[in-house]
């Protein structure tokens, strides 16, 4: 028999879960929002049939430190994504346990049948209704005034919450990034971006009037630091099948220790536009430095929401 559910202490129950297991923040995403803009096929019922409402969860991104280490150590830093699917994962069973409705973690993958770069649902997307961040210069990363740069997971369940709304102002481009821009025509992930790949404009009034992307061009930089393509393509070029056979064997377990770690660390970006964005490294709670520091300036303050 269905429990009755108070739908306010419901959400207050749920985001409170999130960040009491180590989220920055989390929200609720609007369902008709999203079907608008995702595509058939990859919209919240074409996972979960019933759907009613679509908890988005943003973990912390990189620690100060991570900012200044090799671009091809860095371009695997984006493991705390890891922690975001853990709180994810246990949301689901902490809604069906609590409220006795069905809940289902969101796969971060890759739909295997609309090739290797479409994810089944776009947790980008997700969070940005949420609240959780707004559409950057650089490639539509996210970024969040007080958190900077974040990871993010879903959650969709059957238990209807009320939908939060995407954040009022979007904090790129910083005031510094309007200043570049003025005097040499770019911000500085365009301008620092090693292969060119962001360009864009901005309105008189500092805004972002245009942003261009070429993905293509960033997956070609972000992948020779990806071990995958490389094992392949080496192995390939054996003409001996022992040969071929124990290089895969041997690099395999390379492949398979990175795979169990959950760091999905497959795919992954150089880094270089958010190494340089003062929103990713310099929000006042951006790392945990800064979020050590402002927790003690006001202990009694509660924990980081949104
Ligand atoms: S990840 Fe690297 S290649 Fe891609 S946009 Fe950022 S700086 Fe450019
Ligand atoms: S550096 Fe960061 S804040 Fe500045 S324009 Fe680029 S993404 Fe936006």
């Amino acid at each position: 028999m269905k429990r009755p559910v108070d739908a306010v202490l419901a959400k207050r129950k749920v985001l409170d879960y999130c960040l009491r297991k180590g989220a920055l923040c989390a929200g609720i995403a609007d369902l008709d929002a999203i079907n608008k803009v995702a595509p058939a096929g990859h919209r919240p019922a074409d996972l979960m049939p019933k759907v009613k409402s679509v908890v988005s969860i943003g973990v912390g991104g990189n620690t100060r430190g991570a900012w200044g280490v090799s671009a091809k150590a860095l371009t695997y830093f984006g493991s705390t994504e890891a922690r975001a699917y853990k709180i994810a994962y246990g949301l689901a069973f902490y809604i069906e346990h609590t409220f006795g409705i069905p809940a289902v973690y969101c796969p971060p993958d890759m739909d295997s049948e609309a090739g290797a770069r479409v994810p089944f649902q776009s947790l980008k997307l997700h969070a940005e209704l949420a609240g959780l961040g707004a559409r950057s210069l650089a490639g539509d990363i996210l970024l969040h005034p007080e958190f900077g740069y974040m990871y993010y997971a879903s959650a969709f369940t059957e238990l209807v919450l009320a939908p939060d709304e995407p954040l009022k102002e979007n904090p790129c481009p910083a005031p510094s990034c309007v200043a570049m821009y003025r005097e040499v025509g770019k911000t500085p992930c365009m301008k620092f971006c090693p292969v060119q790949c962001l360009s864009g404009k901005l309105d008189e009034h500092g805004r972002q009037a245009e942003m261009y992307y070429d993905m293509a061009a960033c997956a070609e930089m972000s992948q020779q630091f990806e071990a995958m393509p490389k094992v392949l393509a080496k192995a390939m070029r054996e003409h001996d099948p022992q040969d071929f056979d124990d290089l895969l064997a041997l690099e395999s377990k390379l492949l398979f220790y990175k795979l169990s770690t959950g760091s999905h660390a497959m795919f992954g970006q150089c880094f270089e536009c958010m190494r340089v964005c003062p929103i990713a490294t310099k929000a006042p709670l951006a790392d945990p430095i800064l979020r050590s520091e402002a927790a003690r300036a006001k202990p009694d303050a509660a924990a980081p929401h949104k």
